[in-house]
């Protein structure tokens, strides 16, 4: 009799200073991070961090100079990658052209010698779920883009596996179908409750996915934390500017008064933030705030910075200014529009109010 798709069982995977070279090169150094049974985790961060790397590693297509991967428990270090109980979608979904899509769908079933009549049950399940009933006899090439990723979704859950890897699995896609195929997905990992891996250096498509994100740079990881936690709170500069947008602008710790300090900024310029800096009076610190957090007003304060209005470009709900500060440095605000919004000219003089309390501090 076959299972239902609800009778696979995510577990969960732990990776402990993990570390790996390619040719005296370290690609990756003492990685860590968990995710926990039927959870979804996303791996973020630029072309070359070693994303794949790790994901090879968990995968068991490379043997990492170091470090440890444990799946529900068990140490995966002498395990095969076919026995590891893992599958794997790639971008180019890596479907065999010449087998059709339950052919395809059937293969790791197959390599399980699951029987014949258990096999066919499970293709016509997984189908079901990637919603291509009645695709079955068709090859690939007869298939768009996006029907093929779906194949290849279905291939790799049809085996049961306790983790599902994904490599930029929608790179390939346009951004209408991408985001279509993401809900899918949604959907679908929650159905099936399938501890789910994703790697993308796409940080929109990690924060509408993912529960969580490690954020990896260079290597190393910077910061695991949930979406939010990541865009409110960065723990580096690297992530302030990598997730969403950030004003950066160099600075000079001045003075302190009571529960404020006062910092200088490009040609002198005074802002007091409303809390006493953890640096010395001298220091060189860099401040980083979104442009939402930066408000154009006509009047000068603590919290303001004379600015020029470079252009002002209305993007339908949102009106974003591009400015500068007297010393050529650029800032860029955005709020709200709204039909009744007046739209500055280019070359306006007014003051850019920046939300002090919402601004990050960096060293150097
Ligand atoms: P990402 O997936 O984040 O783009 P990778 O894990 O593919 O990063 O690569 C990490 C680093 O290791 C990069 O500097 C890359 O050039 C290098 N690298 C990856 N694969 C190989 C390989 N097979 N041989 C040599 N260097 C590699």
């Amino acid at each position: 009799m076959s299972h239902t798709a609800g009778a696979m069982e995510g577990k969960q995977l732990s990776v402990r200073g993990l570390t790996h070279s390619y040719g005296g090169q370290n690609a990756i150094s003492d990685i860590a991070f968990d995710i926990e049974a039927g959870e979804i985790v996303a791996l973020l961060g630029p072309s070359g961090c070693g994303k794949s790397t790790v994901l090879r590693a968990i995968a068991g297509l490379i043997q990492p100079k170091s470090g440890a991967i444990t799946l529900g428990g068990q140490d995966l270090a002498h395990v095969s990658a076919r026995a590891r109980g893992i599958g794997m979608v790639f971008q180019n979904y890596a479907l065999f052209p010449h087998l059709t899509v339950a052919e395809n769908i059937a293969y790791p079933l197959a390599c399980q010698q699951v029987a014949r009549a258990e096999r066919r049950d499970r293709v016509e399940e997984m189908l079901s779920l990637v919603q291509l009933n009645g695709y079955g006899n068709r090859l690939p090439r007869e298939l768009s883009g996006g029907q093929q990723q779906r194949v290849a979704v279905a291939r790799a859950i049809a085996g049961r596996p306790s983790l599902l890897l994904l490599d930029e699995p929608f790179g390939a896609l346009d951004r209408a179908l991408r985001f279509d195929l993401q809900v899918e997905l949604l959907h679908l990992q929650k159905t099936l409750g399938i501890t789910t891996l994703i790697v993308t250096h796409d940080q929109e498509e990690a924060q509408s996915l993912a529960g969580r994100l490690v954020l990896m740079n260079k290597g190393n990881v910077e910061q695991i934390d949930t979406p939010m936690a990541v865009y409110d709170r960065p723990k580096s500069l690297f992530v302030n500017t990598f997730i969403g947008q950030a004003n950066v602008l160099q600075a000079k710790v001045e003075r302190f008064e009571g529960d404020t300090t006062f910092v200088s900024v490009g040609n002198g310029r005074a802002l007091v933030l409303p809390r006493r800096l953890n640096f010395t009076t001298g220091s060189a610190v860099t401040l980083t705030f979104r442009p939402e957090e930066v408000r154009l007003v006509t009047a000068p304060s603590a919290a303001a910075l004379p600015v020029k209005v470079a252009v002002s470009v209305p993007l339908g709900p949102t009106l974003v200014h591009d400015l500068m500060l007297d010393d050529g440095t650029s800032l860029r605000a955005s709020e709200v529009r709204a039909p009744s919004t007046s739209i500055p000219e280019a070359g306006a003089a007014l003051f850019a109010e920046v939300d002090t309390e919402r601004v990050h501090v960096f060293p150097g």
